[in-house]
């Protein structure tokens, strides 16, 4: 499930972004001005950052500044209504990854955005492990011991999830927002069954427990 966050504050090229990114698979969220998405980008993981320029509040050359200061390397593409070389040259330095002029085909913009997933394929692609736990992204599989592990879909989501983001507490929200896409704001209990399923197969038969409950706030994976 790849996630796309759009910063714009043109409503009308905001929904259509929208619906045309949800319509082709991806899972989108959207910020109208620039201190927002900057937060958003800096608190939730992102495969993609659709980014405009003129903003409200923050502009979108502050927005990518910051986001690499903080080393969040989130590939962005920028959207721009000035076709100004300068601006270009700029943005490229900045650390965006392209950019598209206004006004652009949406093809176009599924085009550059499809390229940008393949270029970082490292970062969400990889094979990620804690202990003897192995995860590959790829190929939808788990396993620990070197023992294939029979996981639902969600359940691999959230596995995924408390791997790439090891040692960091991970809120029921949080979790939440980022495996279902969803607010659960009154009834995270959907997380903590799925947590409990997750932990008959990946702790249960092991002696070394990778998940830890923290009370009152969420979990956290850790090696033993
Ligand atoms: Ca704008």
């Amino acid at each position: 499930m790849m996630r796309i966050l759009i910063i714009e504050d043109e409503k009308k090229t905001a929904s259509f972004l929208h619906k045309g990114l949800t319509e082709s698979g991806f899972v989108v969220e959207r910020s109208g001005n620039g201190e927002d998405g900057l937060f958003l980008a800096s608190t939730e993981q992102f495969d993609v950052i659709i980014l405009d320029i003129m903003l409200p509040r923050l502009d979108g050359w502050s927005v990518l500044e910051a986001l690499r200061y903080r080393h969040i390397e989130t590939p962005v593409l920028f959207l721009t209504a000035c076709d100004l070389v300068d601006d270009r040259v700029k943005g490229l330095e900045l650390g965006a990854d392209d950019y598209l002029v206004k006004p652009f085909a949406f093809a176009e913009l599924l085009a550059r955005v499809r390229t940008l997933l393949r270029r970082n394929p490292e970062r969400q692609l990889s094979i990620a492990h804690i202990e003897d736990l192995k995860i590959d992204p790829v190929r939808h599989r788990a396993e620990r011991g070197g023992k294939r592990l029979n996981l639902r879909p969600k359940e691999f989501a959230l596995l995924l999830l408390f791997v790439r983001r090891a040692g960091e507490v991970l809120t029921r929200t949080l979790i939440a927002e980022q495996v279902w896409d969803m607010n659960f704001d009154s009834d995270t209990n959907v997380v903590d069954v799925t947590v409990r399923r997750l932990r008959s197969k990946v702790d249960d038969p092991f002696e070394k427990k990778l998940i830890r409950t923290i009370r009152g706030v969420g979990y956290v994976m850790e090696e033993g």
